[in-house]
């Protein structure tokens, strides 16, 4: 079973390092990118002050890490259904959420595709709040370039651009500092050494990844691999780790083959069939003109409905490719999630065909043109 996603894991440079590329904030690493979303969360909090309950405005359909960084910080989340057939939130629902409790808009990356900041940039700004890019799916973020959010969240876990087996990074203006200085200071510190058993814990993970060794791990129902479930978070920690291995994830990132292009013109076909594929030629130019990586976390389409979209599935899994549909529902449909919302699932009806229609394609190392190909069969 080739797996849907995982990126090889880097190892450590020489002493020599270089800079982040996102030269307009101060990096702190953390444990998760969700203990970096809850710090961003706790800042835009304190920064609101005298707002006694404070909301933040996310999508409707994203990853439920979301919800529990924003009740681990004691903020309400609030959701913004998306666009029609589209990752990112439409803009009119986000205006139309924002109440005199807001503090922050998310944008969140979603597979390695940036979200459009400007408009979101523009709301916060005429409304006083924080913009936040959660981009755990993507790196380098955005705001590289185009420093328009105030928080950029970053992820190394597993399932990440960049997969040091975990970690995160907040990054933030220097303007922010005396307000992050205080929510950082009273956090332990956990520190990652490359030694011995780390290499062979890079080892054994990439062991894991092999087509032979996941399957089997597919077959074993108690792991729940693929699945994303709401987690509370349980704690947050700062994490000291080798510049160089961020660096060098990155750098790999960016040189990894665009595998994404060769997806594009395999699988055009099946816009003549009502499907929809998220990404095209011009974002991909688009990014490798801004030094941002061309390549992406995996490969999205939209089915024409949800049993289109269940049969590839399950014809692509007969076939080896573990592909899956990411998350479950929208974040309102999601049982474990409902308990902290006050917005019937019924108020994001293009979160939820986004979900039911959804399904995504590995695009990380090990995903060969003669995969694609087979792939590209099977749809057709
Ligand atoms: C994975 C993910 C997170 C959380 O990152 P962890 O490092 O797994 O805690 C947050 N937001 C998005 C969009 C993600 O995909």
């Amino acid at each position: 079973m080739l797996r849907p996603v995982g990126n090889r894991i880097p190892t450590p440079g020489k002493a020599e390092e270089g800079d982040y590329p996102w030269v307009s904030y101060c990096t702190e690493l953390l444990d998760s990118g969700t203990s970096a979303l809850y710090l961003a969360f706790l800042a835009a909090s304190r920064m609101g002050d005298e707002i006694s309950s404070p909301e933040v405005i996310l999508p409707a359909y994203c990853c439920p890490d979301l919800i529990a960084a924003a009740v681990a910080a004691g903020v309400k989340p609030v959701l913004a259904d998306l666009a029609y057939e589209s990752p990112w939130m439409d803009e009119h629902q986000v205006r139309e959420m924002i109440t005199e409790r807001t503090v922050a808009i998310v944008a969140v990356n979603f597979l390695g595709k940036r979200a459009p900041l400007a408009g979101l940039r523009q709301l916060a700004d005429n409304h006083g709040l924080l913009l936040i890019e959660d981009s755990a799916q993507a790196i380098p973020p955005s705001s590289t370039n185009t420093p328009l959010a105030d928080f950029v969240v970053l992820s190394f876990g597993r399932g990440k651009p960049v997969n040091l087996m975990g970690g995160g990074a907040l990054l933030y203006p220097e303007s922010y500092r005396h307000v992050l200085i205080l929510l950082i200071a009273p956090l332990p510190e956990r520190q990652v050494v490359c030694n011995l058993p780390w290499h062979l814990k890079r080892l054994f993970f990439h062991m894991l990844m092999s087509r032979l060794l996941y399957g089997m791990m597919l077959r074993i129902p108690m792991l729940r691999l693929g699945e994303t479930r709401y987690h509370p978070l349980q704690q947050t920690a700062r994490l000291s780790l080798p510049k160089s291995l961020i660096l060098r994830g990155i750098e790999a990132f960016l040189c990894s083959e665009a595998t994404i292009k060769s997806y594009i013109t395999s699988l055009h076909f099946l816009t003549d069939s009502g499907w929809k594929v998220l990404s095209d030629m011009e974002d991909v130019h688009a990014a490798a003109n801004c030094g941002l990586a061309e390549q992406a976390l995996r490969f999205g389409m939209l089915a024409p409905s949800k049993n289109d979209r269940n049969a590839v599935i399950e014809a692509l899994n007969k076939r080896g490719f573990a592909v899956n549909a990411l998350y479950e529902s929208s974040l309102a449909d999601m049982s474990d999630v409902k308990a902290f919302l006050s917005q019937p699932p019924e108020d994001f009806p293009n979160a939820r065909d986004f979900s039911e229609r959804l399904i995504t394609l590995p695009s990380h190392n090990d995903v060969t043109r003669v995969d694609i190909q087979t792939m590209a069969q099977v749809l057709k």
